[in-house]
């Protein structure tokens, strides 16, 4: 499979080139490195009615086969895992080996959400009645990502959606199009037309999927802010929504810790990705005890740590992946600068091309900080100083976000005990952001709405159907 341009869409199986485009840059160089279609709302209308026109078809098609057909995606998307990698880090910024990870994880979560089953309940099985619940699929679904993890993101979405019996439409960032629509491209040589259909577009396409009277259901990954439009906007013909959405997670080290030993770990729960996750640390509560060798280790950690071009040999973090969100963090760092913070490292910024912000890491700025209370979403971490867990607990927990949290500490009985206080969708115990296609994930408050993976998130794709049969008594 060829991964330079053209970029085309796929629309009912077809590649479909736009009657305009956008640039695609490269978040490293600033170049520009593609042009990709801009769809009009003529050819979104053509997308949903083909996913339309393919629904009665692929609902009808048994599990069996559409797992089959998953599955086969799966070992595709692996088998072109260097050229989707090349793409991903040239659209998105993140080091090679990092890139191949994610399409790595896009391979496996298609083929972990193909090994899911529906489940059927029986209610009542007597002489009277038989009555059953069955989860059936909604329909025509479509999917927005965000350009963070572009494309193992799509996946969490693509692979339990169609396994349901739905077909789709799915959107990517116009920051990061590119590995998407290669991805519309392989899966049009195994899935019928119109199952999956792949679209990309400016500002404008959004809203109009989310508007769109023949969209059944929207899956959305992305800030709480744009969640909460689409959100309205999927309230005019009562859509069903999946909302997975920003965080502020927070890490608890507890003084027991052995912080040799963890130093790396939390170095990378927050800075992975350039902190481009939706469940990084993004404020690390410290015990007073061993704040100080912590926060030295973290900076010593910090200055091994290579930040630069995705392609080039040795880099650990790449840029930040868009003007806009570069803009952001920049912004947060002049704030705690004006402010008078402390910067243990990084803060500063240099004038050459790509969006690159050193790792910063802020000596606990005060609990009602713009670095603190907001989701910087890039490099910039603030370490917090506590005394008594409880009031960790409750600095924890006084966010409108609640994605994932972690503790961390020797005794993993005590850590699973403050864990289990940490109001949050996720919490790990000595570890961070372990996600698998078998178990739910999802965010309460106004980090999401639903959950995607495992049976729960599966069962999302689904509207619940009951059957009930009324058994003739003989002689009736
Ligand atoms: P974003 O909300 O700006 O954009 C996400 C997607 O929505 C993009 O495809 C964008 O084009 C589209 N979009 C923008 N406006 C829209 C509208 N009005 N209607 C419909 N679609 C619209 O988010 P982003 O900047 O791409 O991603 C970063 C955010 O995503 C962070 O807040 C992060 O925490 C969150 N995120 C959450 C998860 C999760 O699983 N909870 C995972 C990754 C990222």
């Amino acid at each position: 499979m060829e991964f330079d341009g053209p970029f085309t869409m796929t629309i009912g199986g077809q590649a479909v080139a736009g009657t305009a485009t956008f640039d695609v840059v490269n978040p490293a160089t600033e170049a520009v490195i593609a042009a990709a279609p801009d769809a009009t709302r003529a050819q979104l209308d053509e997308a949903v009615a083909s996913a339309r026109a393919a629904f009665p078809g692929w609902a009808a098609t048994p599990i069996e086969e559409r797992r089959a057909l998953i599955d086969r995606l799966g070992d595709a998307v692996m088998a072109q895992l260097d050229g989707f990698a090349r793409l991903l880090t040239a659209e998105q910024g993140k080091p090679h080996g990092d890139a191949q990870n994610e399409i790595g994880g896009a391979a496996l979560w298609l083929k972990g959400a193909a090994t899911l089953d529906l489940p059927v309940t029986v209610n009542e099985d007597s002489g009277d009645r038989y009555s059953e619940t069955r989860h059936v699929p909604i329909g025509v679904v479509g999917a927005i990502a965000p350009w963070n993890f572009p494309m193992v993101l799509a996946m969490f979405k693509v692979g339990p959606a169609l396994l349901a019996g739905n077909t789709m439409v799915l959107k990517p960032s116009p920051f990061t199009p590119l590995t998407t629509l290669k991805f519309g491209e392989l899966a049009a040589t195994i899935l019928p037309p119109g199952v999956l259909n792949v679209v990309s577009g400016g500002d404008a396409l959004g809203p109009w999927l989310t508007e769109h009277p023949d969209i059944d259901k929207v899956s959305f990954t992305g800030s709480t802010a744009t969640g909460r439009r689409v959100m309205q906007s999927a309230s005019a013909t009562l859509k069903r929504v999946t909302l997975e959405l920003g965080g502020n997670d927070p890490a608890i080290v507890l003084p027991d810790v052995d912080v040799a030993a963890v130093a790396e770990k939390l170095f990378w729960a927050a800075f992975a990705n350039n902190g481009q996750v939706c469940i990084a640390t993004k404020r690390m509560y410290v015990h007073e005890d061993i704040y100080d060798a912590l926060k030295e280790a973290l900076v010593a950690y910090a200055a091994t740590v290579k930040v630069g071009d995705g392609s080039e040999q040795g880099t650990r973090l790449g840029p930040i992946n868009n003007r806009p969100q570069y803009e952001r963090v920049l912004d947060l760092i002049r704030d705690a600068k004006e402010r008078g913070y402390t910067f243990l490292t990084g803060g500063d910024t240099s004038e050459t091309p790509g969006y690159f912000v050193p790792v910063t890491i802020i000596d606990n700025p005060p609990e009602d900080s713009r670095i603190v209370q907001e989701e910087q979403f890039g490099p910039v971490l603030p370490l917090l100083k506590f005394r008594d867990v409880e009031d960790a607990l409750a600095r924890a927990n006084a966010s409108d976000y609640g994605l994932g949290a972690s503790v961390w500490g020797s005794d993993e009985d005590a850590a699973f005990a403050v864990a289990e206080r940490i109001a949050s969708g996720t919490v790990w115990v000595n570890e961070t952001q372990h996600l698998t296609p078998l178990a739910a994930f999802g965010g309460i408050k106004q980090s999401g709405v639903g959950v995607e993976g495992g049976l729960e998130g599966l069962l999302e794709y689904t509207n619940v159907k009951t059957l009930v049969r009324r058994r003739q008594a003989a002689g009736e």
